[in-house]
C-alpha cells in the first residue's frame, strides 16, 4: 500500500515549528506493517491543493496535517473539496459538536468556527474530543488511474495522534488487511564502526532472503535495523553478534545506560561516577532510566584539580606528577568515587575537551577511563578528538561501555 504524508503550515517551512508528525506517524504506521512512501511540507496555500493533486495520483492512501482551524490561512478542507471536485457543505452533526465544544467550556463560538463544520460531499466526519476542528475521511476513490482515500487532520499533536489512532489506524488496518510476517529488529553496537560493518558483515547481511538492512551511525555507536522475515532477522541477528561479539551492548534497542541500569539492577549493585570532562553527563544519562535509584548513588562533578581533591582524595603529588589527564589521577577518581559513595563500582573521566589545553604528549581528544571495584582498579586511554560536544558524547558512551563489560564480566 502506497501512503504519502503532506503536513502543511508555513512555520514549519520557517523552521519555528518542528514537524513531528511525520516522524511520529512513521513509526506509527510501521507497526501496522505500513510504511511511508514520501512525506512533504509545504506552506500554507495554494501549495496545499497541487501537493494533494500529485500525491493522489500516486498513492493509495494520502494523510494531510493541518490548516483545518478557523483562521484565513487554514484552507486544507477548501483545497480537498477543489482537489476531489466536490462542493463543501456543512455537517450538522460536526457543526453541534463544535457548539457544544464551545459551550462545555463557556466560550463564545465565533462565526468562522463555522466553517470547521463544512465536510467535502462522500467525506465521514473524523471526530475530535480534544480541540474544535474535526477531521475528515474519503474513502478510496478514482484519482488519475487509481483509487485514493484521503485523511484530512488538525495540526496540533495533542489533536492529531489521539484521532490517528482512533479513527485512521483502523481504517488504514481494513484497507490494507494484514501482513504477519513483518518484524523488525534494532541491534545497538559500540566499539565497532560503520566501516567495520561493511567490511566483514555487510555481503552476508544482503544476501539473506525476505531482509531489509539498515545501519544508522551514532557517536561511538552503530544501530544494525533489521526489517523482515522472523527467521532471516533472527539469522542476520545472530551473524551480527558472531561476528562482533563483545560490541552489541542490546538487541531490543535499548540505550547503553538502560543496559548498566539492568546489568546493575540484576546483580544488586550500585554505581558511583566521577566526572571531569564529561561534566556530569553520565551521571544524567544514567538517571534518564527509570528506576535509578535502586543503582545510584553519586555523580561527582570533579572538574578542577582542588575538587578532585575534596570530592575524590586524589593525591596532590599524583596531580603534580602525572597531570589531571593521566591513568594515574583516573584510577584515584574511581577510587575515591567507590570509597566516598559506598558503592560497588565506580567509573571516572578525565580528558580534554579542547579546543585549546592539548599538549604533544597529550592532545586534544585524549581521554583516561578509569573504573574501580572492591579490591580492583585500572584505567584505559582513549581518543575523541571531536569538538567539546561530540566529545563529551563519546567519552560517556566510553565509560558506559566498559561499566557494562566490566559488569557482564562479572555475571559471566
Ligand atoms: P494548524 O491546524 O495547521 O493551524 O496547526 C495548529 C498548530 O499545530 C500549529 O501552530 C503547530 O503548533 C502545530 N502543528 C501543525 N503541524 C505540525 C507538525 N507537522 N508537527 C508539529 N506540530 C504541528
Ligand atoms: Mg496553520
Amino acid at each position: 500500500m502506497r501512503i504519502e504524508i503532506i503536513n502543511t503550515g508555513s512555520e514549519l517551512l520557517l523552521g519555528t515549528t518542528l514537524n513531528t508528525h511525520g516522524a511520529w506517524m512513521g513509526m506509527e504506521l510501521f507497526k501496522l506493517g505500513l510504511r511511508v512512501q514520501r512525506q512533504i511540507t509545504v506552506p500554507d496555500g495554494e501549495a496545499i491543493n497541487s501537493a494533494m493533486a500529485e500525491s493522489m495520483e500516486r498513492s493509495d492512501v494520502v494523510i494531510v496535517t493541518g490548516g483545518l482551524g478557523p483562521t484565513s490561512d487554514d484552507i486544507t478542507r477548501e483545497a480537498a473539496a477543489e482537489v476531489l471536485g466536490v462542493e463543501l457543505i456543512t455537517d450538522e452533526a460536526a457543526l453541534r459538536s463544535i457548539e457544544a465544544f464551545f459551550a462545555d467550556r463557556n466560550r463564545e463560538m465565533a462565526e468562522d468556527n463555522k466553517k470547521q463544520a463544512l465536510n467535502p460531499v462522500g467525506g465521514d466526519i473524523l471526530p475530535n474530543p480534544n480541540g474544535t476542528a474535526p477531521g475528515i475521511y474519503t474513502p478510496p476513490r478514482m484519482s488519475g488511474d487509481r483509487l485514493c482515500a484521503l485523511f484530512l487532520l488538525p495540526g496540533p499533536p495533542s489533536e492529531m495522534r489521539p484521532m490517528f489512532e482512533n479513527e485512521v489506524e483502523p481504517r488504514l488496518r481494513s484497507l490494507a488487511g494484514t501482513n504477519e510476517d513483518h518484524h523488525i529488529q534494532v541491534l545497538r553496537f559500540t566499539g565497532v564502526g560503520e566501516s567495520d560493518f561493511h567490511a566483514k558483515l555487510d555481503q552476508e547481511l544482503v544476501s539473506i532472503p525476505n531482509l531489509e538492512v539498515g545501519y544508522c551511525a551514532r557517536t561511538r555507536e552503530v544501530d544494525l535495523r533489521l526489517i523482515g522475515a522472523k527467521a532471516s532477522i533472527e539469522q542476520a541477528g545472530q551473524l551480527a553478534i558472531n561476528t562482533f561479539p563483545d560490541m552489541c551492548f542490546s538487541q531490543n534497542g535499548e540505550s547503553l545506560e538502560e543496559i548498566v541500569v539492568q546489568l546493575l539492577q540484576k546483580q544488586g549493585k550500585t554505581i558511583s561516577i566521577a566526572e571531569s570532562c564529561t561534566g556530569g553527563l553520565i551521571a544524567n544519562r544514567i538517571t534518564n532510566v527509570a528506576g535509578a535509584s535502586q543503582v545510584f548513588t553519586h555523580g561527582f562533578v570533579s572538574y578542577s584539580n582542588l575538587a578532585k581533591q575534596q570530592l575524590l582524595n586524589v593525591n596532590n603529588a599524583t596531580l603534580e606528577r602525572h597531570g589531571a589527564v593521566s591513568e594515574a589521577t583516573a584510577i584515584e577518581m574511581a577510587e575515591g568515587a567507590l570509597a566516598n559513595a559506598e558503592a560497588d563500582i565506580a567509573i571516572s573521566v578525565t580528558g580534554i575537551a579542547g579546543p585549546s589545553g592539548g599538549s604533544e604528549e597529550k592532545p586534544v581528544g585524549t581521554v583516561w577511563i578509569g573504573i574501580a571495584t572492591a579490591g580492583s582498579s585500572a584505567a584505559v586511554k582513549k581518543f575523541a578528538p571531536y569538538g567539546r560536544d561530540i566529545f563529551k558524547q563519546a567519552a560517556s558512551q566510553d565509560a558506559l561501555n566498559l561499566a557494562r563489560r566490566s559488569l557482564e564480566q562479572a555475571m559471566a
